[in-house]
């Protein structure tokens, strides 16, 4: 979909709206974290790319490999897909030399579902096949329940739904916490994702998302080269190892962006370099939301207006850049 794409479609609506009784507006904000939100913190500076993650994630979802090598030995996944629920991937710049250093340097950061306080995906779901758990607010995808539409493909801000093309009967991929190994009785009671219980240097760890969002704070309170002790696993009950504070941009994404999200990221490189780009506070969900039930009078589907929104907003990103160049 093209800016002018949306355009006609928002002037279909718009017509169509016209025509039609007034609807009583509806405006709402950002949802807030649910009471026991659950979540990780990547810490791009402790991550040393070993993919470890990955193939935990496709062991404990039972995810086929896939490959980008002439040979087929190895699971070389490039990118998410409808095989890959979480990647790690690396930025370089020129000569690449030294680790989380924007210029002449390399960084690595994780892409997967960022479990969004108010997700997009789910607003824009017909069916509510895609669902946000009220208590631990993990984002969930039920392949019974899904039409194969893809809005919520369209909709997600971080291109995170994958589609199985080449399925006979298609479903949607994505992250969903390892939410299957939650216990059955108690859904804030996790065995605890896959990519955290393996990962070595406590790049990834698991825990309550308000919790999660203390220790990334810490972090960046350190000075430098500080010696500090971190977590591995999960928070509150996997062991501690030594690490040495590094120079990080002075955020944490995922604490504002969109109303917030349940998977945190630190990073020493900027995390537009990363492939985050910097999103407003309110989310999309509620704009789109406000718009259908003020504006049109249900008669346009949020996922158009969220459609619009994204693509606007990666337009925008892509304007900047080439004023950059
Ligand atoms: S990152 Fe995308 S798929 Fe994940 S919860 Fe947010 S909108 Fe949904
Ligand atoms: S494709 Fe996505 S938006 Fe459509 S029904 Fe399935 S989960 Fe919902
Ligand atoms: S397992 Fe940990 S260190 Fe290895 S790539 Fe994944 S996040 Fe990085």
């Amino acid at each position: 979909m093209d800016r002018r794409q949306f355009l006609k479609g928002v002037l279909a609506g718009g017509a169509v709206a016209a025509t039609a009784a007034p609807a009583p507006a509806e405006a709402r904000g950002n949802l807030t974290m649910p009471p026991k939100a659950m979540g990780l913190l990547y810490d791009g500076t402790l991550c040393i790319g070993c993919k470890a993650c990955v193939s935990a994630c496709k062991e404990s979802n039972g995810l086929p490999p896939e490959f980008s090598t002439e040979d087929h030995m190895w699971d070389t996944p490039l990118d998410i897909s409808g095989k890959t629920k979480n990647i790690i991937k690396m930025y370089k710049d020129g000569t690449g030399e030294v680790k989380d250093r924007e210029k002449d340097g390399y960084a690595f950061m994780k892409h997967s579902c960022l479990h969004c306080v108010d997700p997009s995906c789910v607003s824009a779901c017909p069916v509510s096949a895609m669902r946000k758990n009220p208590e631990t607010g993990v984002v969930t995808y039920d392949p019974h329940d899904c039409i194969g539409c893809r809005y919520c493909v369209l909709a997600c801000p971080f291109d995170v739904p994958r589609f199985q093309y080449d399925k006979a009967f298609p479903q949607i991929v994505k992250c969903e916490l390892c939410s299957h190994l939650a216990s059955p009785d108690n859904h804030t009671r996790f065995e605890y994702s896959a990519c955290a219980q393996v990962c070595p240097t406590g790049a990834t760890i698991f825990g309550p998302t308000d919790e999660l969002m203390a220790e990334a704070k810490r972090r960046l309170a350190l000075k430098p080269g500080t010696d500090y002790m971190v977590p591995r696993g999960k928070l509150g009950g996997g062991d501690w190892q030594m690490a040495k504070a590094a120079n990080y941009v002075p955020q944490v994404y995922g604490e504002k962006e969109l109303g917030g999200t349940q998977v945190l990221k630190l990073s020493a490189v900027p995390f537009d370099k990363l492939g985050y780009r910097d999103l407003p506070e309110r989310s999309f969900a509620s704009i789109s939301e406000t718009m259908q039930h003020s504006l049109y009078g249900y008669l346009i589907a949020p996922v158009v207006v969220l459609g619009g929104l994204v693509v606007a907003a990666k337009h925008s990103l892509r304007d900047q850049d080439e004023d950059q160049e």
